[in-house]
């Protein structure tokens, strides 16, 4: 599909077309040139047998008057001078002994070869002044078409032809006397014999050699006129048709070109923003950055993305939101410097070629097309968010030291990366610039690992559950633990849960992974059960995704059931951000939670999301303390403010106090004096395998000896000292 789809956009690409009219006029000037050398060729022949023929007129007159000088005959001579024909006689010396008529041969002398037998091959010839058609070239005879066509147009317009259509019938009448009043050197032509009026004559002297000197007698090329019109009629009507020919062919050619460019128009053209859209991107984009004089420029590929443009279209309608992005685009077009490109792809997205100096000056650019983009309306603001990638100059080593090539730059590949750039931004509601880099494809690429693993990983129980207890700050008392995920790979090793629960919130996979967790933890909790161990509430994360379902409590109270666990040891984490959803649904599925006697806590409280109104509406039994509450300096106190009243607030609503995070024994110190219920730490514990949570469990009943872990000490499970992929 992508190959079929690259070959097209290379065709519209090189359908070049002037390549057509250039080849059209080859072809057409081909063509004429040779019918007309043809035609000359053909004229050149006619010429050539009929010269032959004058000669044997030449060589008869020459050899009777050898025969009259040998003889002293003067009647031959005399008839000779008789034969209407103008002849010269000069002796070696050049000097004329005799001469006869109009002498008007000129000085060219050539020859010409004649295919006629008793003819020499190369009769020497000369030039008459008045030879019209004819001429010398390199010596030998050329005829000059167009003095050949000129003298007959002058005949078809004087009278003479008149009267030549006109006594067509007795053309053969030899009375008949027309009337040559033609140009000068036509009439020169036509007059020599009345006798034969329709005739073209083109004089010539043919030499030969007689006793004592050289006869020069003028002869005659005689083309009927009849034949030369009718020859020449035929010509006109066959170039005429080449030409109509030719000109449906131009006509074609040019009608096609006005009919692809407008194709071109309307396939390039946006239908929103009325300007260049995505294919016109793609292609022009594509020819632009190969061209080799913009090699040595560094670009970048932008895709800037009109964020919330669907919700300003709900808000408002379609055709306000697609005058926003007609004034988007001529904002974006008017701030281009030449050599730049723009166009309109996805409903709310541009694709951009800027040029790209250094990225500190391009970032600057961008982010104040941003900022007027998002003054484009008085009554709003808007935001845009801009993804780059940066096409380097053709030679730039690239991270390994191979010279990036540009004429391999793939411009859809490049607008992709920009994509990728610009999707680091999903989920901010902000306007906001990245870069595309090395980073990214990794990401990607562990995105596609992770999901193509997935299924396996579950079917195979690679998903292991570890425990992080929660201690009781003023007993040191185990009072409960979170479940936390850790992934053992086959393949990739020990991943922790960042590197996963981001990619399994985003393509819906979390869900299978809280069923999991929470029949695994059921089923932990029966076996400990079984076993006589004391046990405490184990508390599940479940993801927001999971909590728009309907039937989540029931799902949740039929999973624990199968694994036999009770209730009350099963604990579910919900964090702030998904109490931004559908209330109503949320309030009801905690409140059946409760009722099949699961407890409910709030997970990441005061992690950035306005929480206290989701306290005041839901029915909830813990609220655990995000972990930045004790992090940084507290130096002025206020840190341990919030945090009193936080919890002095759960107390007041009926809940119990986690706090996440702890590390250090002040932390504790503080927070059992406030009336904390319980620390999840480092402090305390990190998660750990449940082999060694269990061991934790059995501890319980006896004075645990318990101090401060080392913050930065891995945690305990002999799995996680191999190497894992680093966290984002
Ligand atoms: P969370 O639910 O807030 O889990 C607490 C995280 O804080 C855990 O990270 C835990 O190891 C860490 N932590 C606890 N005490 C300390 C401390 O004293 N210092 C420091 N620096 N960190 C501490 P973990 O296990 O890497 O989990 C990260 C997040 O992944 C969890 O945050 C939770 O949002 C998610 N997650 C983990 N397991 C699951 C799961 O099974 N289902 C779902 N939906 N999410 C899970
Ligand atoms: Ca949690
Ligand atoms: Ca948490």
């Amino acid at each position: 599909m992508e190959n079929i789809k690259n070959k097209r956009f290379r065709q519209i690409k090189k359908s070049h077309s002037w390549v057509a009219i250039v080849l059209f006029f080859l072809i057409f000037f081909i063509t004429a040139g040779f019918i007309v050398s043809y035609l000359n060729m053909f004229l050149l022949y006619i010429m050539d047998s009929k010269i032959a023929s004058e000669y044997n007129s030449a060589l008869y007159m020459a050899k009777s008057y050898d025969l009259a000088v040998s003889e002293e005959n003067n009647e031959i001579i005399a008839f000779l001078v008789g034969s209407g024909r103008s002849y010269v006689i000069k002796d070696s010396d050049g000097n004329v002994k005799y001469q006869y008529g109009d002498i008007t041969m000129g000085t060219e002398e050539g020859t010409v070869s004649a295919n006629t037998p008793g003819v020499p091959d190369n009769i020497r010839v000369i030039l008459d002044k008045d030879s019209g058609a004819l001429s010398m070239y390199n010596g030998t005879f050329s005829v000059n078409l167009f003095e050949v066509l000129k003298d007959l147009h002058k005949y078809s317009k004087s009278e003479a032809f008149d009267n030549y259509i006109d006594d067509d019938d007795e053309e053969d009448d030899e009375d008949d006397d027309p009337d040559f009043s033609l140009s000068p050197k036509v009439h020169a032509r036509l007059d020599i014999s009345t006798e034969n009026a329709d005739m073209l004559y083109f004089p010539f002297w043919i030499a030969q050699d007689v006793t004592g000197g050289t006869m020069y007698i003028k002869s005659f090329v005689t083309i009927s006129i009849k034949d030369a019109m009718l020859f020449f009629t035929f010509i006109a009507v066959g170039a005429v048709m080449m030409l109509a020919i030719f000109g449906m062919m131009l006509g074609n050619i040019i009608s096609g070109i006005v009919r692809r460019n407008r194709t071109l128009i309307v396939f390039f053209t946006d239908v929103v923003t009325r300007g260049h859209n995505w294919m016109w991107f793609v292609i022009k984009g594509q020819q632009f950055l190969n061209k080799r004089k913009n090699y040595s420029t560094r670009y970048a590929i932008v895709d800037l993305v009109f964020v919330h443009y669907m919700n300003f279209c709900v808000c408002h309608s379609v055709e306000e939101g697609e005058r926003k992005l007609r004034k988007v685009y001529n904002v974006i077009k008017t701030s281009l410097d030449k050599k730049e490109l723009c166009a309109h792809c996805n409903p709310a997205e541009f694709a951009l070629v800027l040029k790209a100096p250094d990225d500190e000056t391009l970032k600057q650019r961008v982010q104040s097309l941003i900022d007027e983009l998002g003054r484009i309306d008085s009554e709003h603001t808007f935001a845009f968010q801009a993804g780059i990638m940066i096409v380097e100059p053709d030679g730039t080593p690239d991270k390994n030291g191979t010279p990036i090539r540009r004429k391999k730059l793939d411009i859809e590949s490049a607008y992709n990366n920009a994509c990728t750039a610009r999707a680091e931004l999903d989920g901010s509601d902000d306007s906001g610039i990245t870069f595309f880099d090395d980073k990214l494809v990794e990401d990607q690429k562990w995105i596609d690992l992770v999901r193509e693993h997935q299924q396996s990983a579950l079917a195979n129980e690679e998903f292991m559950v570890y425990y992080q207890p929660k201690y009781d700050p003023r007993t040191d008392e185990l009072r409960g633990a979170e479940a936390l995920i850790r992934w053992q790979s086959p393949e990739f090793g020990f991943v922790p849960p960042g590197k996963i629960i981001p990619i399994y919130e985003k393509n819906g996979f979390i869900t299978e992974i809280d069923h999991y967790m929470i029949t695994h933890v059921a089923r932990d909790q029966k076996a400990w059960l079984d076993m006589g161990r004391k046990c405490v509430p184990v508390s599940v994360n479940v993801s927001r995704a999971h909590f728009i379902e309907n039937d989540l409590a029931e799902q949740i109270r039929d999973m624990v059931d199968k694994e036999g666990a009770p209730h009350d040891l099963i604990e579910i984490e919900l964090t702030e951000s998904a109490f931004f959803d559908d209330k109503k649904a949320m309030i009801s599925t905690i409140s059946r939670l409760k009722e099949y006697g699961f407890a409910v806590s709030m997970d990441d409280f005061g992690s950035g999301y306005s929480s206290l109104n989701s306290l005041k509406d839901m029915p909830l039994d813990v609220l655990k303390l995000d972990a930045e509450f004790f992090r940084g300096n507290n130096d002025n106190g206020r840190g341990e403010i919030v945090v009193s009243e936080a919890i002095k607030l759960a107390k007041n609503l009926n809940m119990r106090t986690v706090a996440e995070g702890v590390e250090v024994r002040d932390q504790v110190d503080f927070l059992a004096s406030q009336g904390c219920d319980m620390i999840q730490g480092y402090y305390y514990a990190k998660p750990m395998p449940k082999e060694e949570y269990e061991t934790r469990m059995k501890l319980v009943q006896s004075p645990v000896q318990l101090g401060p872990e080392p913050a930065a000490a891995p945690e305990t499970a002999p799995s996680e000292t191999e190497p894992a992929p680093s966290e984002n």
